[in-house]
């Protein structure tokens, strides 16, 4: 079997914060297509990425799609005096799970099954609640109640309001200060939510990496009198672990730490420095499917849980459940909603996260079939296969 093409697809989603989901399509001259994704957080990167996977057809058209190990090694290679992670390691992650996907549909098995087979029968999942809900006390606890009412046992947000240089969310970052009146909000939206969600549900705070050592140390342990929070994501900037390690020395709350780093080798300082209490890499930027699961590997050998960031599109999410079936040191998949319906117009099958779990269909390789007819119609201009 020959790689005959590698097309990036960038199709339009309606009201969601991401604008468009990114797909990459992996064809075969035996028939067998396999889809992974890649959705980055800007338009700009994804357009920026996207040219990058048009240009890889010239040295993996005519490779064996099964050699997926070595394959990895040449695409990684390829960009080492550039820089060997980001943008090289978002490309990796699509066409991984891509090959993945081919290599399951060949053999007739799902995924799982090929990296050592299932621990257990579904996914535990978090979710997040619609933050664009919360102008109101009615707002904040109608959308706890319904994550609630799904069956979900964990949620995470975001309480730091979008004030002054903080506007930005979570692509900003200047001197990483807060007001003190953010500070309060975040503190009172965080004891709201406690309330309404009761004393089982676990709260997971996302930071988003917006703050200075000081003042992540500060956000960190009010929110901890706030809320009896579960656990504090990404308090610094990703660049500087030693930020992190400050940070860790003058908190309680457990930390976590991973969607925006790139490969097995970025997460040995966090596992050497103890500097995180969950891992939470992402199956499409890290590395893929075959990175995925090296990095949860070397995360058992420390019992440091591991829990994939996965809140963009169906492939994300599907992708990173696979690894966690044959993963023992498992938290949760992340997804982006208690409902997830807004895939169904991507894919053929609806996801079944009910009950707060993710149950995999067992079909062979991703178990997902492309609505391609959706596809077509929504591709946007240049990015359409
Ligand atoms: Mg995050």
């Amino acid at each position: 079997m020959k790689i005959t093409a590698i097309k990036p697809w960038l199709v339009k989603v309606p009201k969601t914060y991401w604008g468009e989901y990114f797909f990459v399509e992996v064809n075969t001259d035996e028939g067998i297509t396999g889809w992974g994704e890649i959705t980055t957080t800007t338009l700009v990167a994804n357009r920026a990425v996207a040219g990058i996977v048009k240009e890889l057809n010239a040295s993996l058209v005519g490779e064996d799609p099964t050699q997926i190990e070595r394959l990895w090694h040449k695409t990684f290679r390829s960009f080492t005096y550039m820089g060997s992670r980001g943008a090289s390691t978002h490309v990796i992650s699509g066409i991984d799970i891509a090959l993945w996907d081919i290599r399951g549909k060949m053999l007739g098995q799902p995924i799982y099954d090929l990296l050592g087979g299932k621990v257990r029968d579904d996914v535990s999942l978090y979710t997040h609640p619609d933050q664009s809900n919360f102008n109101s006390d009615e707002g904040i606890e109608k959308e706890v109640r319904a994550i609630s009412d799904s069956g979900h046992t964990a949620m995470k947000f975001d309480p730091f309001p979008h004030i002054g240089e903080q506007s930005q969310a979570n692509a900003g970052y200047l001197s990483g200060k807060m007001p003190a009146e953010g500070e309060r909000i975040a503190a009172e939206m965080t004891a709201k939510i406690r309330e309404y969600a009761g004393p089982e549900m676990e709260l997971l705070i996302d930071a988003h990496g917006r703050f200075d050592v000081p003042t992540a140390i500060r956000l960190c342990n009010s929110l901890e009198d706030a809320g009896q929070i579960d656990w504090f994501e990404e308090p610094v900037p990703v660049e500087s672990y030693h930020a992190l390690s400050q940070v860790r020395d003058k908190v309680n709350v457990a930390i976590s730490v991973g969607e925006r780093l790139h490969t097995r080798w970025d997460f040995v300082p966090i596992f050497e420095n103890k500097l995180a209490d969950y891992v939470m890499p992402d199956v499409t930027w890290t590395g893929g499917i075959t990175e995925l699961k090296k990095i949860a590997t070397m995360a058992e050998a420390y019992y440091i849980p591991v829990s994939p960031h996965d809140a963009s599109g169906p492939i994300n999410v599907v992708a990173g459940a696979h690894v966690m079936m044959t993963t023992p040191n498992f938290y949760r998949v992340e997804t982006s909603n208690q409902d997830l319906s807004s895939y169904n117009a991507f894919i053929e099958e609806p996801l079944d996260n009910s009950g707060g779990t993710l149950k995999l269909n067992g079909k062979p390789g991703l178990g997902i079939d492309i609505n391609m007819d959706y596809f077509h119609a929504n591709a946007v201009e240049g990015f359409g296969g």
